[in-house]
């Protein structure tokens, strides 16, 4: 089983500071731990009061973008960054680091990629039509040597994960913001939260006095 609670409108319009950290009960989101000074940061946008849509664009009269953050001890934090790294991109901290040079060199490796294409494709024509194939290699070897940086990171962090709790598997919380057709009312649902940890979920609810269930624990 796991908990679900659905945070109202209200308290996402309010918020204005782009950040809703959800700092009680003040303890790991996953494992309960005493210490959670790291946060998971989930990146959510909702939107309310369609103006119109058309093919390109679905215009809303209310959109709030902001970061939900649940606090994470630094064991929790570690499996946090191996399964979403580029949600540890804006954190302070030597992951955080790891998580930034991950994201540049994919970008970097992308933007010569389609430089290649782009002298490939002759979209922009240079006498020497070589070129394009020095930049594909430069761009597959920055992928490689990013991707195994990254996974060399992975492994180091699954190593201290399995000699700290071994044989327990804690995941990142599912987070979704709705998009609504109407105007949003201050109780009207605007992100829903499903956590495994039951007890840390229903304490969280009943803090703020949000609704909360009992769901099935989806598997992964
Ligand atoms: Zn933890």
């Amino acid at each position: 089983m796991s908990t679900r609670f659905f945070i109202p409108a209200g308290a996402v319009i309010e918020n204005k500071s782009g950040k809703l950290d959800l700092v009680f009960p003040p303890r790991c989101s996953r494992c309960d731990a005493a210490e959670a000074p790291r946060f998971e940061t989930h990146t959510l946008k909702y939107q309310a009061g369609m103006v119109r849509r058309s093919s390109f664009r679905t215009q809303f009269r209310t959109t709030v973008k902001f970061d939900l953050r649940l606090p994470l001890c630094e064991a929790c934090y570690g499996a946090n960054f191996i399964e979403d790294p580029d949600s540890c991109v804006h954190d302070q901290t030597l992951l955080g680091k790891y998580a930034r040079r991950r994201s540049a060199g994919i970008l970097g490796a992308s933007i010569v990629a389609g430089a290649a294409f782009l002298l490939l494709m002759k979209i922009i024509p240079l006498p020497e039509t070589w070129l394009w194939l020095i930049l594909m290699g430069a761009a597959l070897l920055a992928y490689a040597l990013t991707l195994a940086d990254s996974a060399r990171q992975n492994r180091q962090i699954r190593a201290e994960l399995k000699h700290k709790r071994p044989g327990e598997q804690l995941y990142r919380a599912e987070i979704t913001a709705k998009m609504q057709l109407d105007d949003p009312q201050n109780q009207d649902t605007a992100v829903t939260a499903t956590l495994q940890n039951e007890q840390w979920a229903e304490e969280c609810a009943a803090h703020y006095g949000w609704i909360c269930e009992l769901t099935q624990l989806e598997a992964k």
